[in-house]
C-alpha cells in the first residue's frame, strides 16, 4: 500500500483531491487527435528566452521544457494565484497530448515542473501506445485536501487527475471502468497480469511512473471513492519519498 519513509507526513495527504470528479461512464472510440508523434524540432521561440525578469529556477525549468520540444506560453502569475511557474501548453509533451476533460482555460494551466515530470514520463507512455492524456483538472485555485483542510497540490498546479488514456489504436482507457482490480486499501502496484489489456496499460504506466520516482503522491481507485474515476499524480518539490495507494 505504501512506499515511503515519512508516514506522519502522509497521513495528511489522504484524499488529496478536494473536489468531486464525478464523471459518467467510459466509452471506446476512435479519437480525433490522431497518431502521437515523437517530439518535433522546434519552430516556436523559447517564451523565456529574453526580455523577461524571471527567477533563475523558473527560467531553468522553462528552458528544459523548451529544449524537450514542448511549445508553451507563459501565464501571468497574477492570473494563476498560487502557481509558481504557470504555463499553458501549445503542443504535446514528448509526443503525448495533455488536455482537460472540460476544455477549461483554468484547468489547462500547469506548473512548469509538473510538465517536466510528464515529459520524463512520456517515453513510457509512448512505448505503451498512448497518444494523449485526458484529465479532470490540474489547477484548481485555492483547492484544499478533503478532510485535513491542507492546501492541495492542485492549488499549485502541481497535480494532475488522470481520467483517460487515448491510445494510438483508437481505444480510450478509462480509469473508472478499466482499472479492473480496485480493492480499497490494496496496493496499486505491482501489475496484475490477469487484468485485461486496458487495465494492464493503465496500471502499467502509473506503476512505471512510481518506480521512476516522477511523482511523490499517487492516489488510485484503491484509495477511496473520490478516486474511483481518476489517478491523482502529484509532484512535491524537494521531497524524497513517494506515497502511493
Ligand atoms: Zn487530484
Amino acid at each position: 500500500m505504501v512506499r515511503l519513509s515519512r508516514l506522519a507526513s502522509v497521513a495528511a495527504l489522504l484524499t488529496a483531491c478536494a473536489t468531486a470528479n464525478a464523471e459518467p461512464s467510459a466509452r471506446r472510440s476512435a479519437h480525433g487527435h490522431g497518431r502521437a508523434a515523437l517530439p518535433a524540432p522546434h519552430v516556436a521561440p523559447n517564451p523565456a528566452a529574453e526580455g523577461l525578469d524571471l527567477p533563475p529556477e523558473a527560467r531553468a525549468c522553462y528552458d528544459r521544457l523548451w529544449r524537450g520540444g514542448v511549445t508553451f506560453e507563459l501565464v501571468d502569475r497574477r492570473r494563476a494565484a498560487g502557481v509558481k511557474m504557470p504555463i499553458r501548453l501549445a503542443s504535446a509533451i514528448g509526443g503525448v497530448w495533455v488536455a482537460p476533460r472540460n476544455r477549461s482555460r483554468v484547468h489547462s494551466i500547469l506548473d512548469c515542473r509538473l510538465a517536466l515530470r510528464i515529459l520524463h514520463w512520456s517515453g513510457t507512455l509512448r512505448r505503451a501506445g498512448v497518444a494523449g492524456m485526458e484529465h479532470y483538472s490540474v489547477y484548481r485555485p485555492g483547492a484544499r485536501i478533503r478532510g485535513s483542510g491542507k492546501v492541495s497540490g492542485h492549488a499549485h498546479a502541481l497535480a494532475i487527475d488522470l481520467a483517460r488514456l487515448h491510445m494510438r489504436n483508437g481505444a480510450i482507457l478509462d480509469v473508472l471502468t478499466d482499472w479492473e482490480e480496485r480493492q480499497r486499501g490494496g496496493e496499486p502496484c505491482p501489475m496484475r497480469h490477469d487484468e485485461a489489456w486496458a487495465g494492464r496499460v493503465l496500471r502499467g504506466v502509473v506503476c512505471e511512473a512510481v518506480t521512476a520516482g516522477l511523482f511523490q503522491v499517487v492516489l488510485t481507485p484503491h484509495h477511496d471513492a473520490a478516486h474511483q474515476n481518476h489517478v491523482h499524480l502529484e509532484f512535491r518539490p524537494s521531497k524524497d519519498w513517494t506515497y502511493i495507494q
